[in-house]
């Protein structure tokens, strides 16, 4: 239904300043513009629009405040050396984010019709897009429950938001190995919970234990919250290791988040013929595997960072190096195919722009 509705266009009439490409800090900066939904029990999806950005009026009794009935999803636009604006596999964020509705009774959205409006807004904003090495465009399509009321239910109103940010490159001197804390004591999320929904609360559930590591530490490696004994996923990644010739990750279980990278990493992986296991897989194997010389390497992988190396893991302050702290091979080839496809540098077999 929403797919016929035209987007309103409310423009500004002045836009702002541009911050320059190498000063970009993560998330600080929004453009000119901003996509705005309205969901009522009565009416449905409605009145699309895109307006200038500013702050948003909110009852202070709405839901999300109280609840937390929200979710979020995350990817890039990139700018090709053509000139053209790329977005990486958008559907597959769409595709989660009802995925995140569905856990939080939060009405489906359209994701043909949320594409549409990304690439109307990125389209608008396309000068915003910065054009050194490594930038992009991050975007941030959110939905809020904005019914006021405190009683513990599911709201009648939600705000579906799309904001725009441009970002630094992430790796400023090329791809470096990062340094991850094994969480012993606090847990994420368990299967029945909401982990592979991409859920505010997740990430506030995640600030201790990020905040009580030592310092150096990149991100948290979150072990099962039953068993405290698997391997679940970093802070904002998807978690891969190389022991003995194989790619090992964990499989997804329910209370992993379904990486858009890391299903692209295994379909490379399988398209190079690399053995991929998708499995359980606890530290004490790690471990094992540290001890036996089998351990190659291990890497992180998300939107942000695409692919992260980790040079070292730290467990109850026993350090493990890994690959010497260094790059490993498999995660080298990963981040320079997955980014030469995303900047439109190397052909795409795969059709994962557009
Ligand atoms: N796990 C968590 C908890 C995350 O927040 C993210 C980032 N969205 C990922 C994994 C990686 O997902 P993606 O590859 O889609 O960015």
């Amino acid at each position: 239904m929403e797919e016929e509705q035209v987007i309103r266009m409310d423009l500004c009439s002045s836009g702002k300043e541009k911050p320059q490409s190498d000063q970009l800090a993560f998330g600080r900066t929004f453009t000119d513009h901003m996509f705005l939904m309205d969901y009522t029990d009565e009416k449905g999806w409605h009145d699309p629009r895109v307006v200038p950005y500013e702050p948003l009026t909110v009852d202070p009794s709405a839901m999300v405040f109280h609840y937390g009935q929200s979710v979020f999803e995350g990817m890039k636009a990139y700018l090709t050396a053509e000139g053209d604006v790329q977005l990486f596999r958008p559907q597959r964020n769409f595709k989660r984010m009802n995925h995140s509705n569905d856990r939080l009774c939060i009405p489906p959205i359209d994701e043909a019709f949320a594409l549409k409006a990304v690439k109307q807004l990125v389209a608008l904003e396309k000068d915003w897009i910065p054009e050194a090495e490594g930038t992009s465009l991050y975007i941030r399509p959110f939905i809020i429950s904005t019914e006021p009321f405190l009683g513990v239910a599911p709201s009648s109103h939600y705000q579906f938001i799309i904001i725009l940010s441009p970002v630094g490159a992430y790796y400023k001197e090329g791809i470096n190995p990062i340094k991850i804390a094994v969480e012993n004591d606090y847990v994420r999320t368990v299967a029945g919970g909401t982990g592979e929904a991409k859920t505010g609360g997740n990430y506030a559930a995640s600030l201790k234990a990020q905040e009580m590591a030592e310092e150096g530490i990149a991100q948290v490696l979150w072990l099962d919250g039953v068993e405290r004994k698997y391997i679940e996923e970093v802070g904002s990644m998807n978690v891969f290791f190389k022991i003995n010739g194989k790619v090992v990750t964990p499989a997804l279980n329910g209370s992993i988040l379904e990486g858009v990278t890391r299903n692209s990493v295994i379909q490379l992986l399988k398209h190079w013929n690399v053995p991929i296991e998708e499995r359980k897989i606890s530290m004490d194997e790690v471990y094992q595997a540290h001890k036996e010389g089998t351990l190659e390497e291990a890497f992180g992988a998300g939107t942000a960072a695409v692919i992260s190396p980790i040079g070292e893991l730290v467990s109850h302050h026993e350090h493990l190096e890994i690959n010497s702290g260094q790059t490993g091979a498999t995660a080298k080839r990963l981040y320079d195919t997955l980014t030469g496809i995303q900047y439109g540098k190397i052909q795409d077999p795969f059709d994962w722009v557009e």
